[in-house]
Formats: C-alpha cells, structure tokens, sequence
C-alpha cells in the first residue's frame, strides 16, 4: 500500500475547512503553505570514528499569531512534508487554545534506539548548531516530539546558549526542571488530553470509572494516558501497544508495570501473562475509549468501520485520514481531535516560555488549574460548533483555528 502523504491530508483537510468559512482562494492558498522552512545537513562524529550525515529540517509555518512554536521529532521514517504537515497542526493547535503563538515543527532523519547517549548528543547539539540563526526565544521555540525527551532539550538548549554567548533558556521547552523547565511539562500532553475525555464523557453520560480503554503507543503520551486514566477516573486499561505489538487483559493493566517491561525489554509487548494482540487489533477492541497516542495514519479507510470505541481520543497528531473521519463521523464515534485532544503540551510549553520570560516558576497546582481551563473551554467551543454547523469535531476544530489565524492575517494586512 502506498504510503499516505501527511502534508496532503493537512491541506485536505484546509480544502473542506475553506469551503465551509468561503474563504477566499488567496487565503486558502496562503494557509496550505508553509511560510518558511530550512534544511540542513548534520556531520556527526559517531562513537567507531566515522562521521554521518544526517538530514534535518525546521518548518515555520505560520506567524500571524506569534513565534512559532512546535516540537523536534527524531524519528528514522522522517520528510519534509510529515515535518510540514506538523508545522501546520501546530499552527491551528496554538491557534485553538487561544496561544499568542504560530506553528513550526523540526525533524531529524535518524534512528535514536540504533544511537548511544553520546551520539544522541552530539546529534542534537548538531541540530542547534544548523538552526541557530533561524531560531530563539523571541522567534522559533522547539520542544520535545516522538523520541526526543528533556535531556536532549537541555542539549539543545545549552548548545544554543554556548553560541549566543548567555544562558538562553526559552529557546525551547520541555527541559527538565532544574534548567528553566516547567513544573507539569512532563504529563501535559496526557493530562490535557485527559481533560477532554471528562468533558467528552460528560456530554456523552459515559461513567468513566466504569470505562474501558486501549492505548496505541506507549511513548510519553501514551503511558501518562494511560497512567492518568486509571488514576483520574478509576477506568480500566484493557489493552495497550508500542511499535512492536500488544497486550490484552480483560482484567486491566498496570501502567506501571507495563512502563517497567517497556524500560526493561523494549515493549510493552513482553509483559508475562497476558494475550498479545497486534496494533490493528487493539484498534478494533470493543472499549469505550480508544486512545491512539504514537504517530499518523493509522485510522485509515481501511479499518475506520470497524472501530467499536465510542470516544477516539487522540493524543497523536494526524492519527485519523479525512476519509476515516467521515466513517467515524457516520457511525457516531466521538472523535478528539488531535490539535485539540493533544494541546496540552504545547499549553504548558507556553506557560514554560511565559515563566522563562519573567524567571519565575509557578506551582504544578497552578499549571494543571490554568491547563485545566484552557481545555475544557477549547473542548466546549468545539463541540458548540460542531453542533452549530453540523460539522465533525475535527472540522469545528478548524473552523475555530483557521478563523483566528485568517483574522491575523487580515488584521496585519497580509490578505
Ligand atoms: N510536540 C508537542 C506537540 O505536538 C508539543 C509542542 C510544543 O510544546 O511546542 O504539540
């Protein structure tokens, strides 16, 4: 099967959000593109000697409403146009919380799990070195995505420094605490997405400590989610998976545990006495809530019909196709969608820079009430206009963004 181009599902995903706003053709042609990006070749010294190239990339995709802002992913399956697909995800996920803040995303072509620590870094201070000029705190602020982490943030960040001859610590978020990070950084993305299944749940009079769930991708967001779920709301976790296969209890997993088997064989996969199941089936399991939390197209055409969740929540970006959110649409799964169900990263990454720009640290107390209330209120004004248009979630989702971001654009005389 041919792969799925993630930038042409972004722009298709545009095309219907135009026709509903009657956006003018210039707009809409100004909203499919990327406004900026850079590519740069990384010479890095690995540990047998030799030096390796490394392909990178910085998309910016859309300023009016501020510095752009998204993370760095570090992933072998890497291009430009899933790099630009993200940036424009960003760009509407920062516009929906209300973030004084435009979209970007990076990408490095390379296989962090066949890399050792001093490679990593050495590949990461690499990165800083090629995007120096493009980036800073007052510009373009990365973050951690698929299979970077705080410590390869604090790399970057004090590479960063290094060059600009001062500690620069809201070049990028994420870090970890005792270097400029913010207390609930770690959890945010999990912890907002939680947020709006209570209000999903809610609206849908699902009992959530009666609940069922599976979890696709056991990364950052895919163990605090189901961490949370069980904490939070006392919901069982029928099954979860990484990129090496599954497991299935009727009985319930154990975060914890299944976070220690991942730490100690490399998936989650090997935890002793359960079913294993593969990706594609934990998809189609008969749960209440669904939660894929790894990376795109993976609700497809091809198995959308058979998803019996009735909330798909997802913690990924860009895990559902347009032809699958008509499915899902059609057969009344409460769909979460990604810019909105995963924007709790990004939120506390904005409260992280806000905190870097005044040196000052708030409580986790108060991190998780302000996250709390910029969630809950983007969840209800997407359902209340879903329900005004008539629309799919992911659809009030964009009209909601591209309307702010076009406002932007007129405002500062672009269009
Ligand atoms: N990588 C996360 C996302 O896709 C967070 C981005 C950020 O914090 O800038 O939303």
């Amino acid at each position: 099967m041919a792969k799925i181009n993630p930038f042409h599902v972004a722009k298709q995903q545009i095309d219907r959000c135009a026709e509903i706003l009657n956006l003018a053709p210039n707009v809409t042609a100004m909203l499919k593109t990327p406004m900026r990006e850079l590519h740069v070749s990384l010479a890095v010294r690995m540990d047998d000697g030799s030096v390796k190239i490394f392909q990178g990339f910085r998309v910016q995709y859309n300023d009016a409403k501020g510095i752009t802002k998204g993370g760095i992913r570090f992933h072998p399956d890497e291009t430009i146009d899933t790099v630009r697909a993200l940036a424009a995800w960003m760009t509407w996920k920062c516009a929906l919380l209300d973030l004084p803040l435009g979209g970007a995303k990076g990408g490095v072509i390379c296989n962090p799990k066949e890399m050792s620590v001093g490679e990593l870094e050495r590949l990461s201070r690499a990165y800083m070195r090629g995007v120096f000029q493009f980036i800073g705190p007052e510009k373009d602020v990365p973050a951690p995505d698929v299979y970077t982490t705080p410590q390869i943030m604090a790399w970057m960040m004090d590479e960063y420094s290094a060059i600009a001859g001062k500690p620069q610590f809201g070049v990028i978020t994420g870090k970890p605490l005792p270097v400029g990070g913010s207390p609930g950084r770690g959890d945010a993305t999990a912890r907002g997405g939680m947020y709006t299944i209570r209000e999903a749940a809610k609206t849908l009079g699902i009992d959530l400590s009666k609940a069922t769930v599976a979890v696709q991708g056991y990364g950052n967001a895919g163990y605090h989610a189901a961490r949370l779920c069980g904490e939070l709301f006392g919901s069982r976790i029928l099954a979860v998976c990484d990129s090496k296969g599954g497991v299935y209890c009727e009985a319930g997993i154990d975060p914890e545990a299944a976070f220690a088997c991942k730490a100690e064989t490399s998936s989650v996969c090997n935890l002793p006495n359960m079913e294993r199941i593969s990706m594609e089936e934990l998809l189609e399991l008969d749960v209440d809530i669904l939660i894929p939390a790894a990376i795109e197209n993976v609700i497809t055409d091809k198995n959308a019909s058979n998803i019996k969740a009735k909330i798909v929540a997802e913690l990924a970006n860009g895990p559902t196709t347009p032809e699958a959110d008509d499915i899902l649409f059609r057969n009344g799964v409460h769909v979460i969608p990604d810019f909105l169900c995963n924007a709790g990263g990004v939120t506390v990454s904005y409260f992280e820079m806000v905190q870097n720009f005044y040196m000052y640290s708030w409580e986790e107390a108060e991190v998780r009430e302000r996250l709390d209330k910029r969630m809950t209120a983007a969840y209800h004004s997407v359902l209340n206009t879903s329900r005004e248009y008539k629309i799919n979630m992911r659809q009030a989702a964009y009209v909601q963004a591209v309307e702010r971001v076009v406002e932007a654009m007129k405002l500062r005389g672009w269009v």
